[in-house]
């Protein structure tokens, strides 16, 4: 099927605009309230290597839950499934950064996509990584096949300054002995994955790791298996959009994973990856243009995974 994306998503473009004043920029994290809440990018790359763009999709932004998906990717890629063992695969109903199932599910995250589920697999990466950071740095980098991409250490700084509830689910976590090393670390850790900064390009080209079976689209090596590509799939799929996963499934149909620094990446496998940003959020944390052009791209397009 021919299907012509420069002309959707124009065409989304002019429909998303009677909601453009909608939502909130995340200020919680004060770095990131500086952002230009008017700010709109879309970025889509397909299998035959075309890709789509439109409005700000060539300029940075803090990727910040989205980091969650890589860094899953990390761990899985190094400990394969026992680590489910400390994280769990249910979605939560919750927000991203909820306490209250963590205390009596004993130290168990419903998710690895939560925040107390990234915050154990930050902690597995510190034991088994001889340089944490530098080494997710690496392997983002070398999924993106570009150098380019880094923390933002202002946003590391502004979060860790006001980062209360993570430290508060940090040391509940550790009280149930699902975290190994020093608190202060892995939320040092957990600050800085999420402030990993990208463009919509580099993060469309990055996800379609996740459309090609696990495959890197750049080389053709296979940086995960295609079972464990399968099960991040269905996390993002049940759990990328916390207490409105069900909204993105029933709208979208796509997996995908949000970011309160107001992105959304989203797969369709064996045919594109697209990443969209606007920093204006609804009161989920998500991305209110970014939730409306995807769920106008699968309509558009007649193509979701159901
Ligand atoms: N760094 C943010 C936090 O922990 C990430 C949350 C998000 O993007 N949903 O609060």
């Amino acid at each position: 099927m021919n299907i012509d994306y420069q002309e959707i998503l124009d065409e989304i473009y002019q429909e998303i605009k009677p909601f453009k004043g909608e939502g909130e920029v995340a200020d919680y994290i004060s770095e990131l309230a500086n952002i230009d809440p008017d700010k709109y990018g879309i970025s889509l790359h397909c299998f035959d290597d075309q890709e789509y763009a439109l409005g700000d999709s060539r300029e940075k932004f803090s990727i910040q839950s989205i980091s969650k998906v890589l860094t899953l990717s990390l761990a899985v890629s190094q400990m394969g499934d026992r680590i489910w063992d400390r994280v769990d695969v249910e979605p939560s109903g919750d927000p991203f950064n909820s306490l209250v199932q963590l205390e009596y599910e004993r130290g168990i995250p419903r998710n690895p996509l939560i925040n107390a589920g990234a915050i154990v697999v930050a902690d597995v990466l510190i034991s088994i990584l001889d340089n944490p950071k530098d080494d997710l740095l690496r392997f983002v980098r070398s999924i993106c096949g570009n150098d380019g991409i880094d923390f933002n250490p202002k946003v590391a700084d502004s979060e860790k300054a006001t980062g209360y509830r993570n430290a508060a689910l940090a040391h509940m976590l550790r009280s149930f002995d699902n975290i190994k090393n020093d608190v202060d670390t892995v939320l040092d850790f957990y600050f800085h994955q999420c402030s990993l900064e990208m463009t919509c390009q580099e993060l469309s080209r990055t996800f379609l790791l996740f459309a090609n079976h696990g495959a890197s689209y750049e080389s053709g090596e296979q940086l995960l298996s295609k079972r464990l590509t399968k099960r991040i799939n269905a996390i993002m799929q049940t759990c990328g959009f916390y207490d409105e996963a069900g909204e993105f499934s029933f709208r979208v149909g796509l997996p995908g994973k949000s970011g309160v620094g107001g992105g959304i990446v989203a797969i369709y496998p064996q045919q594109y990856s697209v990443a969209v940003w606007s920093p204006r959020l609804n009161p989920k944390g998500n991305s209110v243009l970014g939730m409306k052009s995807l769920e106008l791209l699968t309509t558009k397009t007649g193509l979701s995974i159901f």
